[in-house]
C-alpha cells in the first residue's frame, strides 16, 4: 500500500489554519490532483479542475493553475489527465464481514446449473479441513429455472463437511444432512415464527431454511476465530477500495463491531465504517454510547438495524396483495409491528439512529406508519429514520418519505438483477413502484445508494449504471426495466456521496469535495456525466484515496 503522507509526518493538521488565531503556521499541502474533471458534489461549485489536500483534509478546490500555485516542494502532484474525480463513494448498505468471508469461501453466485453448483461445493469441501463448516456461497436458483436446491444434491460430495450456504439475498440457506444433524433438525422440528423449514412430500426437511428458521442451524455454527475475522475484514477493505468505496454503512452485529474496533486499534482501517448493530439490542447500544461516545471519522456507531419482512426472491416480502405467482400468499413480517414499535420507541428516545429493512409494499407502509407515530409521539428531532431497500412502494406512500424525512436507502444493482424475474412475482402494474428512484427524487426524498454487499457486488460504478439505465443483467430490457424510474448520472452520484453521507449524519465531513472536508476521493477513467450507457458499464476506478492516503492505485501511478 502506498502512502501519500510517507515521510511527511510533520505535516500539520488543517485545523491549525482553519482556526488560525493562535498560530500562523500554514499547513503543508501533502498532495494535489490537477488536470481533473472534478465533480465536487458541492452545489456552490459543482465542477473544478483540481484539489489540494493537507494530511487527511482538503485544503482547496479550484482550477489547476490555482492549485499548482499552492503546491510546495514536498507536495505530491498527481496529473489526472482529464479523468473524473469524485468524492469517495459511500456505500450505505453492506454486510462487510459476510462480504469479506465470501471472498474466501465457495463461490456459487455464478453457478449457472445444478451440476455446476454441486461441482463447486464438492471442490471447496476438498479444500477444507475435516469438520470445518462451509458457509456463504451466494447461490441463485433462478439461474437454473427456479428449482430450490436440496440436501440430496450435495450430501454425497460433503459427507464430513457441514454445509450451510446461503442464497445471494441471505434470506434462505441450504443445509446438507451433516449440518441438519449437527443442528438436530428433523421432520419433527416445528417451524419457527417468521421463518420456514421447507419440507418434501414425505414431510422431511429438504435442507432449505428460510429467514428465522435459519437460526436453527446458525446456533450450532462455530464462531469464526478473531484471526479469521481480521483476514476477512482486510479482504473486504481491499476489495471495496478497488471499487472506489471509501466509506461503508455496515448492517451487522456486535461481533462485527468488535472486529472493526480491533482494526482501528491496530491502525488497519482503510475504509471508514458506520457500524449498525441489531435493533433488538438498542439498550446495549444506548449504554455503549453513554459510556464511550459515538466514535470518530474512521469508525462511528449510533445506528440500529431491524427488519420488517424478508425478500422478494424468497417470497417472504410482505405485500398488500398476493404475489402474482402465488395467489394466496402475501408474504410475512419477520417482526411484529408492535415489537418494532417498542424497539424504535426506546431507541429514538435514547437519540439513536433507527434503520429498518422493508421490501414489500405492505412492509413499507407499515414501517412509514410506525415511524410517523414515533415521530409524532416523541416530537421534532433530527432523527433521519431510514428504510433499507424501500423496494416495492405503493404510489400513495412515495411522498411520505419527504414529508416524514425518512431516508430511502436503496441499491440500484438489485433493480437490474431482480428485474430479470420480478415481473413474474409481482406483475407489471406493481413493478411501476419498484425501485422507484425517479419518483422518490421527484418527491424530494433524501435518497441514499448502496450495494447490499454480499447480496450484490459493492461496485458503485455498476450501481450508477443500473440506476441510470435499468438494463437488466439478462439484456432483456435494453431501454430499461420500468424506464420511467431511471435517474441521471448526477442523481446517482449524489446518492452515493452526499446522500449517503447525510444518511450517516456525516454530511459536514464527507460526501463533498470542498475545503475542510475529509480527503476521501475516487478517480475514474472517464467522465460519467458524458458517458453513453455502454461506456458507463465499462468505467473503471483508477485511484482511491481515504483520508489523504492512497488505498488503491490501479496503474501504480503514485509511487512512494
Ligand atoms: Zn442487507
Amino acid at each position: 500500500m502506498l502512502s501519500l503522507t510517507l515521510g511527511l509526518s510533520l505535516s500539520l493538521s488543517l485545523s491549525c489554519t482553519m482556526t488560525a488565531t493562535s498560530t500562523t503556521v500554514a499547513p503543508t499541502p501533502t498532495f494535489a490532483i490537477v488536470n481533473a474533471r472534478v465533480w465536487t458534489g458541492d452545489t456552490k461549485r459543482p465542477w473544478a479542475d483540481a484539489v489540494l489536500a493537507a494530511g487527511d483534509r482538503i485544503m482547496a478546490v479550484g482550477s489547476s493553475a490555482e492549485i499548482r500555485k499552492a503546491v510546495r516542494p514536498m507536495t505530491r502532484v498527481i496529473d489526472a489527465q482529464g479523468r473524473m474525480l469524485v468524492p469517495g463513494f459511500i456505500d450505505s448498505h453492506v454486510h462487510f464481514m459476510d462480504g469479506g468471508f465470501g471472498l474466501t469461501s465457495v463461490q456459487l453466485r455464478d453457478a449457472r446449473t445444478k451440476e455446476e453448483f454441486v461441482r463447486r461445493i464438492k471442490a471447496h469441501a476438498a479444500s477444507l479441513p475435516a469438520g470445518a463448516w462451509m458457509l456463504q456461497g451466494d447461490w441463485d436458483h433462478q439461474h437454473w429455472g427456479g428449482e430450490l436446491p436440496r440436501r440430496e444434491w450435495i450430501d454425497s460430495v460433503t459427507p464430513n463437511t457441514p454445509v450451510f450456504v446461503q442464497r445471494l439475498d441471505g434470506h434462505m440457506n441450504l443445509a446438507n444432512s451433516a449440518a441438519l444433524r449437527a443442528a438436530g433438525v428433523t421432520r419433527d422440528t416445528k417451524d419457527v415464527a417468521g421463518g420456514e423449514i421447507v419440507r418434501d412430500e414425505r414431510g422431511e426437511p429438504t435442507g432449505i431454511l428460510k429467514d428465522n428458521a435459519k437460526s436453527l442451524v446458525w446456533r450450532v455454527v462455530p464462531d469464526p476465530l478473531p484471526a479469521q475475522e481480521d483476514a476477512a475484514l482486510d479482504a473486504a477493505m481491499k476489495y471495496v477500495a478497488e471499487q472506489g468505496v471509501t466509506s461503508v454503512h455496515n448492517m451487522g452485529t456486535w461481533g462485527n463491531l468488535a472486529a472493526f474496533e480491533r482494526a482501528e486499534r491496530g491502525g488497519r482501517l482503510r475504509t471508514r465504517i458506520y457500524a449498525a448493530v441489531p435493533l433488538s439490542s438498542w439498550e446495549r447500544l444506548r449504554d455503549t454510547v453513554a459510556a464511550r461516545g459515538r466514535g470518530g471519522e474512521w469508525l462511528h456507531i449510533g445506528a440500529l438495524k431491524g427488519f420488517v419482512d424478508g425478500s422478494l426472491g424468497s417470497h417472504t416480502a410482505a405485500m398488500l396483495a398476493p404475489f402474482t405467482d402465488a395467489p394466496t400468499d402475501t408474504g410475512f413480517f419477520v417482526n411484529t409491528p408492535e415489537t418494532l414499535y417498542q424497539w424504535t420507541k426506546g431507541a429514538d428516545a435514547a437519540g439513536l439512529h433507527v434503520i429498518i429493512h422493508a421490501i414489500g409494499d405492505r412492509a413499507n407502509r407499515t414501517l412509514l406508519d410506525m415511524y410517523e407515530r414515533v415521530a409524532k409521539e416523541d416530537g421534532a428531532r433530527d432523527r433521519r429514520f431510514r428504510i433499507e431497500h424501500a423496494q416495492h412502494l405503493d404510489a400513495r406512500d412515495i411522498p411520505r418519505f419527504a414529508t416524514l424525512g425518512v431516508i430511502p436507502s436503496m441499491q440500484p444493482y438489485h433493480a437490474i438483477d431482480d428485474g430479470r424475474w420480478a415481473d413474474k412475482v409481482i406483475g407489471p402494474e406493481r413493478a411501476k413502484g419498484t425501485y422507484a428512484f425517479r419518483s422518490l427524487l421527484d418527491a424530494r426524498a433524501p435518497l441514499a445508494f448502496g450495494s447490499d454487499w454480499f447480496v450484490a457486488p459493492p461496485t458503485p460504478l455498476e450501481g450508477i449504471y443500473a440506476a441510470v439505465t435499468r438494463r437488466t443483467l439478462d439484456g432483456a430490457h435494453p431501454d430499461g426495466w420500468v424506464p420511467a424510474q431511471r435517474v441521471t448520472v448526477d442523481d446517482a452520484l449524489r446518492a452515493y456521496t452526499t446522500g449517503a453521507a447525510y444518511a450517516e449524519f456525516m454530511e459536514k465531513e464527507k460526501g463533498v469535495l470542498a475545503r475542510g472536508m475529509l480527503a476521501d476521493m475516487t478517480l475514474i477513467d472517464r467522465d460519467l456525466t458524458r458517458a453513453k450507457p455502454d461506456d458507463l458499464r465499462d468505467a473503471r476506478v483508477v485511484l482511491t484515496i481515504v483520508g489523504g492516503r492512497v488505498v488503491y492505485d490501479r496503474e501504480g501511478a503514485v509511487r512512494p
